[in-house]
């Protein structure tokens, strides 16, 4: 069965996967959801004997429908293979009684390799199925994580050119060192003077551009997006959920069908709807728990039903959840709505003017298996230092911010369900703030010292991400104003 595409915004535009994966964004501006989730056709005992490229198979594939068995087994083999440090892909790891699914085992160490690391392949397979003639540019915001594993994914993939947008002081040392020194003639690097929303809605007017569209064509470019509102980048997040399950199974740690929960730290909420889409496919997920750090846009959300961006953007230790507009929730609201795409143009039209939209009692009556937790600064550090000082495991400031969330969450509901906490990032990507939290004497201490040091407690390898830019040089050295990202991406494509 062919499963296709259409925009959140408009009723027309239906396209393939490949065609979605393509364009990135619909153009009324719209994100592409499928037309309804499919369902898992293996049954969960299955799936314990299967690998993370076995599974990542059956799952792509409901998805992917116009993509041959070939081609979809090509881009997995491709992607999942020694560039993770594990042949798990995804482990699992129990610490004071919850499940942490590491998925910072890539070559970037952060989550976003997860579906990066594939979508090059999903792309340029895309391309060809498509007769596209044009070269692809990526163009990319990124909250610090994505750029740099878009840029990892796509460095030197014939065809291809990518350009990263990055607050420039609004990412972690490391962060900032990993995209700047990326190597690959065909990548650039751009800080903005502007937050990562400010990012985010650039390249989204850019996407929306027709006059540019036209240029690019004329000059052999066009744009696709590398960030979560790709279908290509959810539909691979999807994997690590079923695999998850599949390994408590295997392990004898859940029964075949018990239920589990999902704590994830979110951001641009596209890792949580994946999690949201696992569920929908058939598997046994309770509550979908949405953790938040002081950008709590989301918990209020939940809580009220109004989603409301009208407040300070603040910047936290956990700099990939700094935003403020969650893309992927559109999503959720669209299916909430029915599929209406009207009544969802309607909101998103209010979120653009005015910064704040609000949903039906109806439409709130669905979002029954959300919950909605943050962590501030304080109860993010500290969360790190208990669970250290308890267990010896050491875990990355996004991750604690679930973990908070949990952990209030249990207290407050006293549900005992066996729970997955989605470990976004390496602790060594955000060394400083989880070195200070464990004891705030290691702050006069140098970046790379302190990964020594971490490396040291933790009794954990320094990962290759971080050897690689220990001594690498800066290539990268672009900073432009907010209103000149237009001119930028011109410029370095050379169109007039
Ligand atoms: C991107 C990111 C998040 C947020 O994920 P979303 O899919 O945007 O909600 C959380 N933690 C880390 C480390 C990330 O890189």
């Amino acid at each position: 069965m062919n499963l296709f595409y259409k925009s959140t915004r408009s009723k027309d535009d239906k396209v393939t996967a490949s065609q979605a994966i393509l364009k990135g964004l619909a153009s009324d501006g719209g994100l592409f959801v499928p037309t309804e989730i499919p369902s898992l056709d293996v049954s969960l005992e299955e799936l314990t004997s299967m690998t993370y490229q076995e599974i990542a198979y059956e799952v792509m594939k409901k998805f992917l429908t116009d993509f041959t068995e070939e081609e979809l087994k090509y881009c997995i083999e491709k992607a999942y293979d020694s560039k993770f440090d594990t042949d798990q892909i995804a482990p699992l790891r129990e610490a004071d009684g919850a499940y942490y699914l590491e998925l910072f085992h890539g070559s970037t160490i952060a989550f976003k390799d997860m579906a990066l690391s594939i979508l090059p392949y999903l792309l340029t397979t895309s391309a060809k199925k498509n007769q596209v003639e044009n070269e692809i540019v990526i163009l990319t915001a990124t909250s610090g994580d994505t750029g740099k594993a878009a840029l990892a994914g796509f460095a030197d993939v014939e065809g291809t050119k990518i350009i990263v947008f990055y607050p420039k002081n609004g990412v972690s040392p490391i962060q900032e060192k990993q995209m700047v020194t990326q190597k690959g003639a065909n990548t650039y690097v751009v800080g903005i003077k502007g937050n990562f929303d400010d990012a985010q809605s650039g390249v989204k007017a850019m996407f929306n551009d027709a006059e540019l569209a036209k240029e690019m064509d004329a000059a052999g470019f066009q744009f696709s997006s590398a960030n979560s509102i790709n279908i290509g980048r959810l539909v691979p997040q999807v994997v690590y959920y079923v695999y998850a399950y599949s390994r408590l199974l295997k392990d004898g740690k859940i029964a075949n069908g018990e239920t589990i929960n999902v704590v994830v730290p979110t951001g641009n909420f596209g890792n949580i709807l994946a999690a949201f889409y696992a569920k929908s496919m058939g598997l046994p997920i309770g509550k979908l728990i949405c953790a938040s750090n002081d950008n709590k846009v989301l918990f209020d959300f939940f809580k009220t039903g109004t989603y409301d961006r009208n407040r300070e953007f603040i910047l936290t230790s956990s700099p990939s959840m700094d935003i403020l507009i969650s893309s992927n929730l559109e999503r959720l609201i669209y299916r909430i709505a029915g599929n209406d795409a009207d009544a969802n143009a309607v909101l998103m039209q209010s979120l653009t003017k005015d910064g704040v939209y609000h949903i039906t009692d109806e439409m709130k009556a669905q979002l029954a298996d959300f919950e909605g937790g943050f962590a501030d600064e304080a109860k993010t550090a500290a969360t790190i230092k208990e669970l250290y000082e308890k267990t010896g495991y050491v875990i990355d400031t996004h991750t604690a911010v679930a973990a908070a969330v949990y952990e209030d969450y249990k207290s407050a509901s006293n549900d005992e369900t066996k729970t997955v906490i989605a470990s976004t990032a390496s602790p060594f990507k955000f060394t400083r703030s989880v070195m200070n939290a464990i004891d705030p004497a290691y702050d006069v201490k140098g970046d790379f010292e302190l990964v020594d040091e971490l490396s040291r407690i933790a009794e954990v390898k320094v990962p290759q991400a971080i050897e690689e830019i220990r001594n690498a040089n800066i290539l990268h050295d672009t900073v432009c104003e907010v209103a000149d990202m237009k001119k930028t991406v011109k410029e370095w494509l050379h169109i007039q």
